[in-house]
């Protein structure tokens, strides 16, 4: 017998989603929100707790989205609230500097030896936009590669896609990007040495920085061979090319060093976001000393903003960040995580169902393949989103939150309890069921 789930009310959600039509481009202020890959219309959430969600029509529901990443201690932290509220009493920004960006830099660079000085900015996209300017100002070169399959934000010289051939230049994926900028951008294969090789030997000397995700999570896990990894630090050394890393999810996901320290490689620049700001709106770039002196006002890479380092966000930052120091803090998220995993891959095996669950810290990926291994974005299938989109209806059915896309991965939080787990497997268990009824 077919298995069928009643749906979820939508009535006040969907009420919400005409209204903000009426507001803003397609009804949201960032595009994925829109539920345009997975089935309804966006659900609009009031509060969240711990690991639970409730949206305007009162359904609960356990989250992995997490905000797309910061929240890896779940909603409504107690001690960030506190900090928050604290600095709440004091005003909300000055515009000059606080001894709370000292206190969250201190926190980051005395834990963190893959970085000497830091800059905070508001984003994440903001800071890969900063650090590509300062490779480019440091190495007085022009080019960048980045790979398919990678996000770096929405900064124009990184919204390029990939032509066709081993090596090209990139075409633009959005609109509005001027032909002039794509092209400085070249966008090559993950996991391809050969394709390495030639760009530096095809662009010689002109090539400022490659720069990848720690570990892409952008557009599916696409987790990387260390050696490859290794490689691609060798290479850009050899060019006297830099190195960027962008950590704006690894960062104080895979560790509180991310993946540097995951693969003990030294970036020459690393960009964080998400979690650094502990919910709130903070990204940052950091490097060595000698790197980080071509930013002004010390030197000629202009940088700036506004609201860099406000103080409620750096408040947040800096309670979040605490938690994260303590003791085994990352080996339980991380252990936690696999066990989650491992037992839904015995339900997988043994109903032999066509789906892989990638992992890599408290970070997860459903992809419905036979393949063990993807490391490169043209693997993915993208006829196997249609998979994804039952499940999520299915999930949401059931009162589990994931990403409202295939492409994007999952966060266990360390407010997810066991027994938030154990449901999550029970859901999982009968949306696959349906998937592949
Ligand atoms: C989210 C993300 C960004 C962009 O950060 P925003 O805060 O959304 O601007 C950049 N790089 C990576 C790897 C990301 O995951």
């Amino acid at each position: 017998m077919a298995i069928k789930l009643e749906d979820i009310s939508r009535e006040k959600s969907t009420e919400l989603f005409e209204n903000a039509q009426k507001f803003f481009p397609g009804g949201v202020n960032s595009p994925v929100r829109a539920f345009k890959s997975v089935y309804g219309s966006p659900l609009f959430i009031e509060r969240g707790d711990r690991a639970h969600i409730w949206d305007a029509d009162g359904n609960e529901f356990i989250d992995f989205c997490c905000s797309w990443g910061p929240l890896i201690l779940g909603h409504n932290n107690p001690q960030i609230r506190e900090s928050v509220a604290s600095q709440l009493d004091k005003g909300l920004s000055f515009g000059a500097p606080t001894r709370l960006e000292n206190e969250l830099a201190a926190l980051i660079l005395k834990n963190n030896s893959y970085i000497e000085k830091i800059r905070f900015v508001s984003s994440g996209t903001e800071a890969v936009m900063s650090a590509i300017r300062l490779a480019r100002g440091y190495t007085k070169r022009d080019k960048i590669v980045k790979f398919d399959g990678c996000y770096h934000g929405h900064s124009d010289a990184l919204l390029v896609k990939a032509g066709s051939g081993l090596v090209t230049f990139g075409e633009t994926s959005s609109a509005g990007v001027p032909k002039a900028f794509a092209e400085e951008t070249i966008v090559i294969a993950l996991d391809d040495k050969a394709a390495l090789e030639k760009v530096f030997a095809d662009f010689k000397d002109q090539i400022a920085a490659v720069i990848i995700e720690g570990v892409p999570a952008n557009n599916g896990l696409l987790l990387q061979d260390p050696e490859y990894i290794k490689f691609l630090r060798q290479i850009t050394s050899d060019n006297s090319s830099m190195l960027i890393f962008d950590e704006v999810i690894t960062g104080f996901r895979l560790g509180f060093q991310g993946a540097a320290h995951y693969y003990g490689i030294q970036p020459d620049i690393i960009t964080y976001g998400k979690i650094i700001g502990g919910g709130m709106p903070v990204g940052a770039y950091g490097a060595s000393n000698e790197i980080m002196e071509s930013i002004s006002p010390q030197g000629p890479v202009y940088q700036a903003g506004t609201l860099s380092g406000n103080p409620i966000a750096m408040a947040a930052g800096i309670a979040a960040l605490n938690i994260l120091l303590q003791e085994q803090f990352y080996k339980n998220q991380e252990d936690t995580t696999l066990n989650f995993v491992e037992q839904i891959r015995s339900f997988i095996q043994e109903k032999k169902y066509k789906v892989q669950i990638f992992t890599i810290g408290s970070i997860f990926w459903f992809a419905f393949t036979d393949r063990t291994r993807i490391t490169r974005a043209d693997q993915i299938d993208a006829n196997s989103m249609t998979k994804y989109k039952i499940m999520h209806r299915a999930l949401l059915n059931q009162g589990v939150y994931f990403g409202p896309s295939g492409y994007e991965v999952g966060f266990i939080s360390s407010a997810h309890t066991e027994q938030d787990l154990a449901t999550t497997i029970s859901a999982i268990k009968v949306a696959l069921d349906i998937v592949f009824q």
